[in-house]
């Protein structure tokens, strides 16, 4: 595999950078304590392309592919995790299943209006009782006629207060386990879909965590996504993209932290030096830097 970054992405890893660390760190703060993105950090996303990191250039986006968009996840990794969750989660989960698994009726319908933001992405797998065990979907999906009705209750969904476009995984055959799984394209206004309560977090400001309730959800066979049956399967395939989205977006969080330590640890006097100059201190540092690097 080629690890090599082109000009292309290094040029956009530093614009990334220089947006990073000017504005969305000014904010910082105050997403913090607001409990929001501000609107400005958004359109000034949607300016850069961020939105579209994932969408292939034809729908509108910047087509990047994965070793690039972890780049580029790195720099983004570097301020406000709820920041940073918001673009990562559209851009990894929310969007990748229509990318990889979407035919071109579906790919035209959504990804042009993600891929500029307009609209948001979200994927909704698990519920009270599918945790680990992310098979034991409860909620159903029954074909009638030309639709689906869906019904049930997906929980901790990022994203579910800004998105209008949802993955959902919902099961069709309910006896068949892991292969009676079934992957939805559901639209925020769909007859009989809401948002429920949003999750009281002990962190993560800024990034919504939610329910989602189907009640007689209506969804069209047109947006069955993928295979019927290998609804499970689509799952895993788009956590194993935006699980490595996740690590380089932690990555550049680790990086920053050691900043941020490595600068106090030399500002900070006690006993007449700057506790950078106490061995212990020093190889705390050594080793959050190693393990960055690994
Ligand atoms: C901030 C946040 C955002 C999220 N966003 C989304 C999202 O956008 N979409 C979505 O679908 N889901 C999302 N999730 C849900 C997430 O995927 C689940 O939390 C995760 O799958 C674990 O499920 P659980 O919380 O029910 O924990 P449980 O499955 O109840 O696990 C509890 C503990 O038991 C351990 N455990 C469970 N089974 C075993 C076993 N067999 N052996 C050993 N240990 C075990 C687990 O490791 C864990 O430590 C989000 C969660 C969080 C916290």
């Amino acid at each position: 595999m080629n690890f090599e970054l082109d000009e292309d992405i290094l040029f956009l890893k530093k614009n990334v950078r220089d947006f990073v660390q000017t504005e969305v760190e000014a904010v910082a703060m105050q997403i913090e304590e607001e409990n929001h993105i501000p609107e400005r950090i958004i359109n000034l996303s949607k300016d850069l392309g961020l939105f579209g990191l994932s969408i292939p250039e034809e729908y509108g986006g910047l087509g990047i592919g994965m070793v690039g968009k972890c780049a580029l996840y790195e720099e983004i990794g570097q301020t406000h995790n709820g920041y940073t969750t918001l673009i990562g989660a559209h851009t990894g989960i929310g969007t990748v299943g229509i990318v990889e698994l979407g035919n071109e009726l579906q790919k035209k319908k959504y990804l042009p209006a993600m891929a500029s933001g307009e609209r948001i992405g979200a994927f909704a797998l698990t519920e009270p009782e599918a945790g680990s065990n992310a098979a034991n979907l409860k909620t159903t999906a029954v074909r009638k006629g030309d639709k689906y009705i869906l019904n049930g209750l997906k929980h901790y969904i990022t994203n579910a207060t800004e998105a209008s476009v949802f993955t959902v995984m919902a099961a069709t055959d309910p006896g068949k386990g892991a292969k009676g799984i079934t992957s939805f394209i559901i639209e925020k206004d769909f007859p009989g879909f809401k948002v429920g309560a949003i999750e009281k977090k002990m962190g993560l400001r800024g990034s919504q965590s939610a329910e989602l309730i189907f009640e007689d959800c209506e969804v069209p066979i047109e947006n069955v996504l993928g295979i019927e049956g290998q609804g499970y399967v689509n799952a895993l395939k788009i956590l194993t993209n935006g699980r490595a989205g996740l690590a380089s977006r932690n990555l550049g969080s680790c990086q920053k932290l050691l900043d941020i330590s490595t600068r106090y640890a030399k500002e900070r006097i006690q006993f007449g030096k700057p506790i950078i100059t106490n061995q212990a201190v020093s190889h705390m540092l050594a080793e959050m830097a190693v393990e960055i690097e690994a």
